[in-house]
């Protein structure tokens, strides 16, 4: 574990930003095309090397918007067809039913890019202690991050009763699948918002390689993966993205080969009532968001849907629980900790190699 401590004064914490920003404008090369779009309610960019095969960057661009459109139908909790909504009006099943999944109404055929979210998903909901819990829906809604009501309204916080009533909702167990029928055995509803996003990244990435794309970069709403070289035939460079004072603290640039990294933070969508911010992020544990030090999160493996799921689940743990955790599980991570008007940026399980 590395320690880097920041000094300085009156920060307001609103101001502060510490996102993942990729050096789009970086080193042009004709053989590199860039593509960029919105989706998710956020939008997308990759950058990437042209094989040569023939194959026009409108064609790729086409197959790369029909296949995020074709996640936003699954995972969006917006949209009241996709399978999540679709999955959240189902009924509880009963024990009868159970043994008859295929002819039972309360079971649901789903893709299978949501069996794939859900089994990572249990995986991390396991390993987290069940920090990560995508079962979480009913009280991101009552906090106001959820489709049907916003932030904005908020004059008071939600009441006791109605968190302890939202928290007894929250068994992410209760969701059950035989092969691709999905089911619940007690009310509950899902919300894949943590970890959609990188699964995502993974699909666009999984699309270029098998148009024979080896070198990219690929970009939603800040999780991303890179694999091989830039245009200037090194290591991608993704630009961290700082309030000032922290600039030149911490390197600012991470370069990347063929990784996947995800960050998770409280500014980024949060409300500030009576001088406290209330972010996003839900300690499962509490019903509350959560409320501890860490601003950030950013991790770094393998796949973008495991970085993604794994930086929500450190962010929900906070700076003690979730270093403790990502120590154990060798998770290669930066916290940045915000405590009055110090920083601390900690780096675990040799995140350092990335840095510039
Ligand atoms: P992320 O930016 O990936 O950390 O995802 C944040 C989103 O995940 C929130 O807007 C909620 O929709 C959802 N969420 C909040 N708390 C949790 C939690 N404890 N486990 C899983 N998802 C959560
Ligand atoms: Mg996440």
């Amino acid at each position: 574990m590395v320690k880097t401590p920041y000094f300085f004064s009156s920060l307001k914490a609103s101001l502060i930003i510490v996102s993942l920003l990729f050096l789009w404008a970086c080193a042009e090369s004709p053989s590199y095309i860039k593509l960029q779009g919105a989706i998710f309610g956020t939008t997308f960019h990759i950058t990437y090397k042209d094989p040569s095969t023939g194959v026009s960057k409108d064609i790729i661009l086409a197959d790369v918007q029909a296949r995020l459109s074709e996640l936003d139908l699954i995972f969006s909790t917006y949209k009241q067809e996709s399978e999540i909504s679709r999955f959240n009006r189902l009924a509880v099943i009963n024990t009868v039913e159970v043994s008859h999944v295929q002819q039972s109404e309360n079971a649901l055929l789903v893709s299978n890019d949501f069996i794939q979210v859900l089994d990572l998903s249990r995986h991390i909901y396991q390993s987290s202690n069940h920090a990560f819990n995508p079962a979480i829906g009913p009280l991101v809604e009552l906090w106001g991050f959820g489709p049907k009501v916003t932030i904005k309204n908020f004059t008071s916080i939600p009441d006791k009763a109605a968190i302890r009533q939202a928290l007894r909702l929250i068994d992410f167990n209760a969701v059950q699948n035989q092969g691709q029928l999905v089911y619940k055995s007690s009310a509950v509803k899902i919300d894949f918002s943590a970890v959609a996003k990188g699964y995502a990244v993974d699909q666009i990435a999984q699309l270029l390689q098998d148009f024979n794309i080896e070198h990219f970069m690929v970009e939603i709403g800040g999780e991303l993966v890179t694999a091989g070289d830039n245009a200037s035939a090194t290591a991608w460079k993704i630009g961290v993205e700082k309030p000032d004072a922290l600039v030149g603290t911490v390197s600012d640039v991470l370069a990347l080969h063929t990784a996947a990294l995800a960050t998770s933070g409280d500014y980024r969508n949060f409300f500030e009532l009576d001088g406290r911010r209330y972010s996003h992020t839900i300690d499962p544990r509490t019903g509350y968001p959560v409320a501890h030090h860490l601003a950030s999160v950013t991790v770094i493996t393998d796949s973008s849907a495991a970085a993604d799921a794994w930086a929500t689940a450190l962010m929900v743990l906070g700076e003690e629980e979730g270093l403790a955790l990502a120590e154990k599980f060798k998770l290669s991570s930066l916290f940045i900790i915000r405590q009055a008007d110090e920083y601390t940026a900690i780096q675990v399980a040799n995140f350092s190699q990335y840095m510039q």
